[in-house]
């Protein structure tokens, strides 16, 4: 594997380098997810689809996407991190996009693809529930098809930012007489028909990040089904493949250390830095050997990708390194401030406002709590070393 960029790929560096400096709203730079409305969370999103056509670097080029090399794509997340610009719309762009892609048909391509480039449309991902979360395929959201439409009635729990979607991709049960997973389907619901009801979960950090959904005889036409009725879980198994390996989030972690350094070289113990202590700076250094190995991995995935191959369950490893590494960074953060962790800022505007102590201190301790999420949602990290167990390991 060649690590060396080429000189091709230094010239498209420097292009997203200048178009990001030149493009990106500064108010909205490092700006904390807590204070920001859905217009502020599809700013960039927009920017990136008008001027440049760069709002989705994983679909192909006939769709509205960039069609670029797995290289490019790296070099595209790279920049973004360096520059602290807000993270791209998980559910339309990186999982629905490449589903609706891949099997939707072509009404439903014209439809719905333009309208996630735009952000015309959120998409919210309704697959887990109260009893169906590592056993997916134990899923009990009933489909019944009646007439040109289903009928549908269940109940989709941890659903993320469904406060603000206008679609969800759900996953129903159409068959439930077949082996579990045969009878799903891969269903498109608009958020605003009769029958459906958000309830809000609001987590230890104070965020109303995620919902209950409510399904309650809610009508959908037989056109929103993607693919083949019965069929769902292929492209659903599709769509956690790509869920994963964008989670590994290799960039920003990269920066998220750069930030940590910046903190322990602040913050002081007997009047020696913390950066310099012993014990600190071997869990730091610890930290970047994890994460020099997890780069590796994603470029050798890239690698694979770029030659037709992939994601596979290599995507399970990505995700393990990559969220143990992110939560890593948000332990030693707090570590690293002591006793300004124990300050909590609720979310909303005051998110914004100025911190008690050192800047950089703000928002430590949300963080922290936030982040324990990561090694569970996408399929939590138990369920990804079985996958790896199983089908890399043979065991
Ligand atoms: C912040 C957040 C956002 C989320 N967003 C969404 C979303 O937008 N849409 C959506 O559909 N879902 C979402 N999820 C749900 C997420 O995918 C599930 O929480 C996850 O799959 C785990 O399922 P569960 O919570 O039902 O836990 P369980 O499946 O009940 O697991 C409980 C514990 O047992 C362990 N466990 C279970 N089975 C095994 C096994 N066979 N071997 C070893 N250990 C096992 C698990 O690892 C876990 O530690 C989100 C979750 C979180 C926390």
């Amino acid at each position: 594997m060649d690590m060396r960029f080429s000189d091709a790929d230094l010239a498209f560096r420097d292009e997203v380098r200048a178009f990001i400096a030149d493009n990106f709203p500064p108010e909205l730079k490092d700006r904390s997810l807590y204070s920001m409305t859905r217009d502020d969370l599809l700013a960039w999103q927009r920017i990136c689809h008008e001027k440049k056509g760069w709002a989705a670097p994983n679909w192909p080029k006939e769709y509205g996407g960039t069609g670029w090399s797995a290289v490019q794509k790296y070099i595209w997340n790279e920049e973004n991190a360096r520059a602290g610009t807000t993270p791209t719309n998980a559910f339309g762009i990186l999982m629905l996009g490449p589903v609706l892609c891949a099997f939707g048909n072509e009404q439903q391509k014209e439809y719905f693809l333009p309208r996630i480039l735009t952000g015309e449309h959120w998409w919210c991902q309704g697959y887990s529930e109260p009893g169906a979360g590592s056993d997916l395929a134990g899923l009990k959201t009933r489909a019944v098809r009646e007439g040109d439409h289903y009928i549908v009635n269940g109940h989709k729990i941890w659903t993320t930012l469904a406060q603000h979607a206008d679609w969800m991709f759900c996953l129903v049960r159409t068959d439930p007489e077949a082996k579990k997973q045969r009878g799903i389907s891969f269903l498109l619901i608009d958020m605003t028909t009769p029958g459906v009801t958000v309830r809000p979960i609001i987590t230890m950090d104070g965020a109303h990040e995620v919902n209950e959904v409510f399904l309650e005889n809610v009508k959908v036409p037989v056109e929103n089904l993607v693919g083949q009725e019965n069929d769902g879980w292929t492209y659903a198994k599709f769509l956690l493949g790509n869920e994963r390996s964008g989670i590994a989030g290799v960039a920003r972690s990269r920066e998220a250390i750069r930030k940590l350094k910046l903190m322990a070289e602040q913050e002081s113990v007997d009047g020696e830095p913390l950066l310099e202590t012993p014990g600190f700076s071997r869990k730091l250094a610890e930290l970047e050997i994890k994460l020099d190995a997890l780069e590796m991995t994603e470029l050798r995935t890239l690698a694979a990708e770029s030659q037709g191959r992939g994601p596979g369950p290599e995507s399970s490893i990505l995700k393990i390194e990559g969220t143990e590494i992110q939560q890593r960074v948000t332990e030693l953060a707090l570590e690293a401030v002591g006793h300004y962790g124990l300050v909590f800022t609720p979310p909303g505007p005051e998110a914004e406002a100025p911190a008690i102590g050192p800047d950089y201190t703000r928002g430590v301790a949300q963080r922290y709590m936030n982040m324990r999420k990561t090694s569970i949602y996408g399929g939590s990290n138990e369920i990804q070393r079985n996958i790896i167990a199983k089908m890399v390991l043979g065991l």
